[in-house]
């Protein structure tokens, strides 16, 4: 079996304009200076992302743009562009965050396109999914995660599919305070595995790092990435406060 190293990354969502922005990339540059037990990456808001780009060029630490539109250019008033954003010192990019699909209607089969126009623009994509609340006292979690998969990967070729990060992010997770508790968060962990082993192949799954997300705090976090099949964390709120940060990433190199 492949060994993954961790991925934990920040989305901080609309909040820290440039200089706010770049205050805090330096903290959390300068604590975690060194670490070096896998991969680390933040997602500003993207007019922030030249600031921060700037603090964190040739630290262990990437810069990821939460949104970007499926085209390189055009008129799509509003829209980001993956080659500008890489242009800017991106490396990685957010694809179907729940409120993106929540509030901006985002379909699977546009987000399909996007992570085909990520990896066209040299970006890697982080890949979100994951069910509401009413789905999951419906039964319905595998379901809609493979849903999400299919649809969401099927512009892929073959030798992309293993660079795709997937996070599992549970709606009713998301910002609320309540986690998934580990023996949930393991189980659907281990359904996308055995999905990707299916449909993709041993090695892929074996390859793809999957990272849970929704309320993880740096006093959940060592318990969740203890669990064999999470491979890192997607973390929204606590990624707005430096020791939080520091301490859940931290979390994630002690493993399973
Ligand atoms: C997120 O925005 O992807 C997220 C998981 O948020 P939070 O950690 O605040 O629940």
């Amino acid at each position: 079996m492949a060994t993954r190293r961790p991925f934990v990354a920040g989305n901080w969502k609309l909040n820290l304009g440039p200089a706010a922005a770049a205050a805090h990339a330096r903290t959390v540059r300068e604590r975690l200076a060194g670490w070096d037990r896998g991969t680390l990456a933040v997602f500003p808001t993207a007019i922030s992302i030249p600031a921060v780009a700037d603090v964190l060029a040739g630290s262990v630490i990437g810069v990821g743009i939460q949104e970007i539109e499926a085209k390189e250019s055009g008129a799509f008033t509003g829209a980001n562009a993956g080659v500008m954003a890489r242009e800017l010192g991106s490396d990685f990019a957010l694809v179907g965050h729940s409120e993106r699909r929540r509030i901006w209607g985002e379909t699977d089969e546009r987000c399909a396109a996007k992570l085909a126009a990520a990896f066209l623009a040299g970006l890697l994509p982080i890949y979100c999914v994951g069910e509401t609340l009413e789905e999951r006292n419906a039964g319905r979690v595998e379901e809609i995660v493979s849903g999400q998969l299919q649809r969401g990967l099927a512009s892929l070729a073959a030798d992309q599919i293993p660079a795709v990060t997937i996070a599992y992010e549970p709606v009713w997770a998301i910002g609320t305070g309540v986690n998934a508790t580990p023996d949930q968060a393991q189980a659907v962990h281990t359904f996308i595995r055995g999905w990707l082993r299916k449909t993709h192949g041993g090695v892929a799954a074996d390859a793809i790092r999957i990272q849970y997300g929704g309320s993880v705090t740096k006093n959940n976090a060592r318990e969740l990435l203890a669990c064999p099949d999470i491979d890192g964390a997607l973390v929204g709120g606590a990624s707005l406060d430096a020791d939080s940060f520091v301490a859940i990433v931290h979390a994630a190199e002690e493993g399973p």
